[in-house]
């Protein structure tokens, strides 16, 4: 809490600049993973139904050669299931270069997959000694007793598919640190975000504290000279708040105190800034508008407090100082315009109170 009531508007900006960029960082790496393990995911489903689709041509291929050896078709049949067999055995190996990511990678699948070819590349010798010819007893007998080897190899390829199919497993772990991630992200997004706006804030009236109050003015005088526009600053003070303090106790003070800044704040534009600059005085920084703008506004604003009827103190009136930034002047600073505004508050304060007094 200390560290961040101490940053100021720059610090926190760039404090919570970084942590805009870490939590990027972790959510779009977190999204690329769980994107590529869908990527694998889905190329391992595929992979798994190219090796059934295997398992059925091997089976087919050895039903053929009996039909075939019996006269009853062509060889070219065979031939296609051949070229269809050793197509799949090529989208195998891509299938197996895709889901190949280094964490995951499972040998045996290669092991397996190469078993599986130099099995095939004896079947398929077996077979074209067929297609020469037909009545080659060795080959038929190797065709008939091998194509069971050559199934039990492909289903075994299908089962360490199936195990290596985990990944939906981590693809489920992957979403849970996605979710619980960008949940722990913006909570502490949500909490930065409060204690800097907290640290800036009054905590009886709930408006711009001092701190605050002279950060904005700060940059409004910078926006002011830059873009030579007017600003006006009002200060003003409670008269008598001693003697309402010491007639109804210092409770009933904190009352007025929020009752005068809900009075004040319906009196005001939404883009003037409202201060609780010590005790029992306020600023109003008043972007935008020249002096005797201002001086309306500060008359407006003692006339709404004058004719308000506080809840326990009854009649309270406050006294005004009005200033305005000097723009010609280089070197115009803070201090010059609150120094100008305070000089006209006590001119009000010495002579009627509850009035506006301005100082160019
Ligand atoms: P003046 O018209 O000249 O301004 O007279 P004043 O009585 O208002 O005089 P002064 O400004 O010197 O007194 C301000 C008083 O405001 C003194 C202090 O006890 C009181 N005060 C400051 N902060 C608070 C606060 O948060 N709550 C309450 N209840 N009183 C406060
Ligand atoms: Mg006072
Ligand atoms: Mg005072």
């Amino acid at each position: 809490m200390k560290l961040f009531s101490k940053l100021n508007t720059s610090d926190s900006k760039v404090f919570l600049g970084i942590l805009v960029t870490i939590s990027i960082f972790i959510l779009l790496t977190n999204t690329l993973i769980i994107l590529n393990l869908v990527e694998i995911s889905a190329e391992e489903v595929n992979l798994i139904n190219i090796a059934g689709r295997q398992r059925m041509l091997s089976q087919k291929m050895a039903k053929d050669v009996l039909l075939y050896v019996d006269g009853k078709i062509k060889f070219s049949k065979i031939e296609e299931t051949i070229s269809e067999f050793e197509k799949n055995l090529a989208d195998i190996k891509i299938g197996n270069k895709h889901r190949n990511i280094p964490f995951l990678e499972n040998d045996k699948i290669y092991a397996q997959h190469i078993i599986i070819s130099s099995e095939w590349s004896n079947f398929k010798k077996n077979l074209l000694v067929l297609k020469e010819e037909p009545v080659n007893y060795p080959a038929f007998e190797y065709i008939v007793h091998n194509n069971e080897i050559l199934l039990k190899k492909i289903d075994r390829l299908v089962d360490y598919y199936e195990e290596d199919a985990v990944h939906y497993g981590i693809l489920k772990y992957q979403l849970m640190i996605l979710v619980f991630g960008t949940i722990i992200i913006l909570v502490t997004w949500f909490m930065v975000r409060r204690i800097i706006y907290k640290s800036g804030i009054d905590q009886l009236t709930k408006i711009f504290n001092r701190r605050r109050g002279a950060q904005h003015l700060r940059s409004l005088i910078q926006i002011s000279l830059e873009k030579n526009k007017d600003l006006s600053l009002i200060i003003f003070d409670i008269d008598d708040f001693k003697r309402i303090n010491d007639t109804y106790g210092h409770n009933v003070g904190d009352e007025v105190l929020k009752e005068i800044v809900e009075v004040v704040k319906y009196s005001i534009r939404d883009k003037d800034i409202l201060v609780r600059w010590g005790g029992e005085e306020f600023l109003i920084l008043t972007p935008d508008i020249d002096i005797e703008t201002a001086v309306s506004v500060a008359e407006r604003v003692r006339e709404a407090i004058d004719a308000h009827q506080f809840a326990e103190a009854g009649h309270i009136t406050c006294s005004f100082g009005v200033s305005q930034l000097k723009k010609d002047e280089e070197d115009e600073n803070l201090a010059e315009l609150i120094k100008r505004a305070d000089d006209a508050l006590y001119y009000a304060k010495r002579n009627s109170k509850n009035m506006v007094s301005s100082r160019k």
